[in-house]
Parts: structure tokens; C-alpha cells; sequence
């Protein structure tokens, strides 16, 4: 085992808090403790919390229309389950967008596909256009609740109690173990996943899965003899949910053997059936891909999709190095990701071994191959 260095930070303390939600059309109170979580670098609100009517929007389309209602609310965007890039925008910049307009809080429907009323936390983002004001998730449920409750005329308030806050930056380490090769060492496939999660759940899909099918794939191809002529690296990224310090950590610790990287796969999509991989790299290296999933088939993981990779190892794929992602049957993904639920039952071991079979075959023949891949020319000016 070698460590690689790096920080993490956990800048957030993602709450359950206490809103109530009146009415008044029902002329006395109905308080509803809603389900609620606190998003990764959001600042709390004072103690006491911060009660202000809600405006409901769909979108930043209907927020931008209707901006003179928002001063002094606590706007909801609650738009409807599209896929996880276009609704994890809400929960990047909804903060960012309510407080432009004035708004003294954002809450966001959970960017989830299917909901048992479980908050979906993660990452959110400020800027220096607009003040910081608290943001958080409601669950799927929760939102659309108030959004309907705003839409027939009921006056809607909540009170948002969190108590984030950021600490001072601590040590974390990338966890790396190595599969030496018995011809070419010094030539490197890196593959694996992050090994932190967020506070919710156990993060087993989100990614313990996905790093412990790296590691169970070398440490079979160990216990079978098979040493592959280049080694097989892999590794468990520290902070990829909270920015990215172990990817970035492993470029900056192996700058001078980047060229020597001939491949880095990654899994972070969740453990599933496997259907292949997406490979982002030169055509010729793809055709040779292409070859290698065909061993895959019998399992139904032979498919190769144009671009692929992952955010740990984005990094060096900025550097040139071909990446690779593990793609699985993610119909159920956004079921679980960063909520209470991410936990181990939600894994199929026959789908885990699918898995790492993938892992294991891909991982060996690329590194088995007499001929390394053949890389893009480095585009210039990097
Ligand atoms: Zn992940």
C-alpha cells in the first residue's frame, strides 16, 4: 500500500430540521415537520431559524418571470424528476439564482427518480454575484406537496432551522494497493472509486460498491497467478463528493508517470448489472476496447458507449491518460444516491460479481496487451 495525499473537508452538517407548514384555509395551524436535508457547503440560519413565506417555482425559467415575488421568501424549486444533469442544477445553483432575486432562503425537490419521502443531499455552490442564504432538499414528496398547496392560493410558511457549518480543512489520504506487472511496472492502469460518501447512509452505492469491485478484482486476479505484464493500480479516492482533493491529490503525486498511464477506469455509478463501459480515448484504442468486451458478452457487460470516465479520474484524463467508466443498470440509482438509504442491503451480490468480473477482465487484458493502447497526441498548450 502507497498513500497519496489530500484534504477533505466537510463543510456542511446536513440537518433534519423542524419547518412547519400553516395554512391558513384551514383556519387553525397544521404543523408538518417536513423531510427535509441540509446541501454539502450551504451556511446554517440563525438559531432560531428562518420563517418566511414559500414561493413555488418549477424551474429558473419561471423564477426569472416572476423575480419582483420572490424578496423575503424562501423560494422552491420544485421541478419534476428529468434526469439527475439537468436537476442537480437546482441543488448547484438554486441558492445562487433565490438570492439574485432576493429571496432569504432555497429549497430544492431532491434530484431523485423515485421517492419513499427520502432527502437527497449533495453538493451545492456559491458565487461572489449573490449572497449566501441557506439551501436544502426537501423530499420528492414534500415539495410537491407545498408546490400544490401555493398553486390553489394556500399561503405556505416555513421555518428552516439549520446549523451548518464549515470547519477548517483536514487530512485525508488516497488508499492505493498495486498488482506489480511482471514486464512493464513502470506502466500503469489505475482503476477504482471514491471511498468517501456523505453523512446520510453508509454510502455503500455511492461508492463503496464501486471501490470494492476494484479492489476484489485485482485481489482475485492475485489469488489466481494472474499477473498481468503491466501493473494494475487501484485506488480508493478520498473527497470526490466534497471537492474532488483525492483525484486531484493523485494527479499532482504522479505528474511524472501520467505518460506512463495507459488506462484509468472507474467505477461511481452505482452497483448494478453491468452493461459495459464508456471509453473516452483515440479510435484505434477504442476498436481494441471494443475487441476486449467482447470476452464480456456472455455476462451481457460487452457494450462500449463513446465517451465515458468518472470524476476522480478526470484529472488526468485532462492530462491525456484514455478513461474509462463502468456503466451499470442505473434505472435505480437515484432511488438511493445520498440519502438514509444508500445503505449494503440495496446491493445484489450476483450483480456486485457481474461487476467485478468486468472490472477484473477489463483491467487485465489492457494491461496483458503486447502493444500498450495507443493515446491521442496530447492537445497542445497542456
Ligand atoms: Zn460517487
Amino acid at each position: 500500500m502507497q498513500t497519496g495525499s489530500s484534504w477533505i473537508s466537510f463543510g456542511y452538517a446536513a440537518v433534519y430540521l423542524a419547518a412547519s407548514v400553516l395554512t391558513d384555509r384551514l383556519k387553525e395551524q397544521r404543523p408538518l415537520r417536513l423531510a427535509m436535508l441540509g446541501l454539502g457547503g450551504s451556511i446554517g440560519t440563525p438559531p432560531e431559524g428562518i420563517t418566511a413565506d414559500v414561493m413555488a417555482v418549477t424551474d429558473f425559467q419561471e423564477l426569472e418571470r416572476r423575480a419582483v415575488e420572490a424578496r423575503g421568501k424562501i423560494v422552491l424549486f420544485d421541478l419534476p424528476w428529468v434526469n439527475y444533469g439537468v436537476n442537480v442544477q437546482y441543488r448547484d445553483r438554486g441558492a445562487i439564482a433565490a438570492a439574485r432575486a432576493g429571496a432569504v432562503a432555497s429549497l430544492i425537490r431532491s434530484a431523485a427518480a423515485y421517492s419513499l419521502r427520502s432527502p437527497h443531499t449533495g453538493a451545492m455552490s456559491y458565487d461572489s454575484t449573490a449572497r449566501r442564504i441557506p439551501h436544502a432538499a426537501l423530499s420528492v414528496e414534500d415539495a410537491a406537496m407545498i408546490h400544490r398547496m401555493v398553486d390553489r392560493g394556500d399561503r405556505v410558511v416555513v421555518r428552516l432551522t439549520m446549523g451548518a457549518q464549515t470547519l477548517p480543512d483536514a487530512p485525508s489520504r488516497n488508499v492505493v494497493g498495486e498488482l506489480t506487472g511482471r514486464e512493464r511496472p513502470g506502466e500503469v492502469v489505475v482503476m477504482g472509486g471514491h471511498i468517501d460518501s456523505w453523512d446520510v447512509g453508509t454510502g455503500a452505492m455511492d461508492d463503496g460498491g464501486g471501490v470494492v469491485a476494484a479492489w476484489e478484482a485485482i485481489r482475485l486476479l492475485n489469488r489466481l497467478g494472474l499477473r498481468p505484464r503491466r501493473t494494475i493500480r487501484v485506488v480508493g479516492w478520498t473527497n470526490e463528493e466534497n471537492g474532488l482533493r483525492g483525484g486531484n491529490g493523485y494527479r499532482d503525486a504522479h505528474l511524472a508517470e501520467l505518460d506512463n498511464h495507459v488506462l484509468a477506469i472507474e467505477s461511481d455509478g452505482g452497483v448494478f448489472r453491468p452493461r459495459g463501459f464508456g471509453f473516452t480515448g483515440s479510435d484505434s484504442a477504442r476498436a481494441i476496447v471494443r475487441q476486449i468486451a467482447a470476452l464480456l458478452r456472455p455476462i451481457g457487460a460487452d457494450s462500449i458507449r463513446r465517451e465515458g470516465g468518472g470524476a476522480d479520474i478526470g484529472p488526468i484524463m485532462e492530462r491525456g491518460v484514455p478513461g474509462m467508466g463502468l456503466e451499470v443498470d442505473g434505472t435505480r440509482y437515484f432511488w438511493f444516491h445520498h440519502t438514509e438509504a444508500d445503505t449494503v442491503d440495496k446491493l445484489d451480490p450476483r450483480e456486485m460479481a457481474l461487476c467485478v468480473a468486468a472490472m477484473a477482465v477489463m483491467a487485465y487484458v489492457v494491461a496483458d496487451l503486447p502493444e500498450r493502447l495507443p493515446r491521442v497526441p496530447a492537445p497542445a498548450g497542456r
